[in-house]
């Protein structure tokens, strides 16, 4: 079926606009006229809340999800000359983090279908130095945890799920984050729920939980923020040296809000999902595989992959036509390796994980927010099937 050329929209489609409400302004304004602006009761019952939603033991919020993984790290022990394998595709947070902490990151290259990480790939990197594994559910699709578990146990592994891109995602009745030694997710503005900026650490022990909370605020004794409550003035301890990872009530005002939203945002976007696989099917381009029937995906990132030899364009220059037609879109992820910073220091090359490579390559995410309208979505179905037609 031949389209006929499509007119541009009028306004640029930015990518991943965060869909905030009235309910959400309403709490901001409450929090800012409360004078409490820093962490406060607020983050409490952020925590509260995020900890019913995934059925998890213990729940502290903090500045990002790169702060989550870089705390769950040191929690966990990292500590010089320790390896840490990861996936090349994801974003750099997870890689940085495990730098940060004082690891050396190792590289297990993903299924080329999936794009998680690849189990098989995770077992070649084990050496006598790893300590930890950090899977990505990338896109929200569960990584292979049975397998990744089985192999935790087997060498005595801590496993941290980067779970920035999987708020909704379960794996065989578990919800993600409750399934390693740790779960890390962010709310930064471009995610499923947003607080602006914004990080939780899941896990299943109490004294990770509270050792983070601990590091999370320059690792002064817990309940430190408390110092300036009614209660009258407390003196805190400094028990080590820690960070400036903590949340906000601001923050915290927006995440409560949206945390009731989820799944009513889920829905939208399943329903976005469908129509891209509908829709764009029988084109020349790859779409997501099927989500494994005991899952369930989180939606995060619809990610597309176009290979000239088949579709007529380079990634690079569909980005350029999508562009003609006001449509902004994501690239999650150039491999790891393909930037200069690990290049030099680790010496790791682009081929060396040639899945990772080649998806990065060629990959693209489609808008997929809540925030879409259905012309939205049509509007980046035609500009899509317009652009193929006239390759
Ligand atoms: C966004 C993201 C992070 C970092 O999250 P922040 O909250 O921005 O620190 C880490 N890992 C992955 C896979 C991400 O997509």
């Amino acid at each position: 079926m031949k389209n006929a050329t499509i007119a541009k929209r009028d306004e640029f489609l930015v990518f991943a606009l965060p869909l905030i409400e009235d309910d959400e302004i309403e709490e901001v304004v409450k929090t800012l006229k409360s004078g409490w602006l820093g962490s406060g009761p607020k983050v409490a019952q952020f925590e509260e809340d995020f900890k019913q939603y995934k059925d998890a033991d213990y729940a502290v919020a903090l500045s990002s999800c790169t702060a989550a993984l870089h705390l769950s790290l040191i929690a966990a022990g990292i500590t010089a000359g320790d390896e840490v394998i990861t996936t090349p595709l994801t974003f750099c947070a997870t890689v940085n983090a495990i730098i940060h902490a004082g690891g050396t990151p190792v590289l297990a290259d993903i299924d080329p279908h999936t794009l998680n990480i690849d189990p098989k790939e995770i077992l070649k990197k084990v050496t006598s130095k790893t300590k930890a594994i950090i899977p990505v559910h990338f896109a929200g699709r569960a990584c292979e945890m049975d397998e990744i578990m089985d192999i935790a146990k087997q060498h005595k592994l801590i496993v941290i799920e980067d779970c920035a891109h999987a708020i909704e995602t379960e794996y065989k009745n578990q919800k993600a984050g409750n399934i390693g030694d740790f779960g890390c997710f962010s709310f930064y503005v471009t995610k499923n729920i947003v607080t602006g900026e914004g990080g939780m650490v899941l896990t299943p022990n109490k004294d990770y939980a509270s050792r983070i909370k601990t590091l999370g605020l320059h690792g002064m004794t817990k309940d430190a923020w408390k110092r300036f409550g009614d209660d009258g003035y407390k003196h805190y301890q400094v028990v080590e040296c820690g960070f400036k990872y903590n949340m906000m009530d601001l923050q915290a005002s927006i995440g409560i809000h949206q945390l009731k939203k989820v799944d009513k945002y889920w829905d939208r976007r399943e329903e976005i999902w469908f129509r891209y696989l509908e829709e764009l099917k029988n084109l020349p381009i790859t779409l997501p595989m099927a989500t494994a029937n005991d899952t369930k995906h989180g939606y995060h990132l619809f990610t597309v992959l176009l290979e000239k030899e088949k579709c007529g364009y380079s990634r690079d220059e569909f980005i350029e036509e999508l562009k003609n037609y006001n449509i902004g879109i994501g690239v999650h992820y150039m491999s790891i390796p393909e930037h200069p910073y690990y290049q030099d220091t680790f010496g790791w090359k682009p081929e060396s994980t040639p899945h990772a490579m080649n998806a990065g390559r060629n990959i693209l995410s489609l808008p997929l927010s809540a925030k879409l309208t259905d012309q939205d979505v049509s509007d980046v179905i035609n500009a899509i099937r317009s652009i193929l037609d006239h390759a």
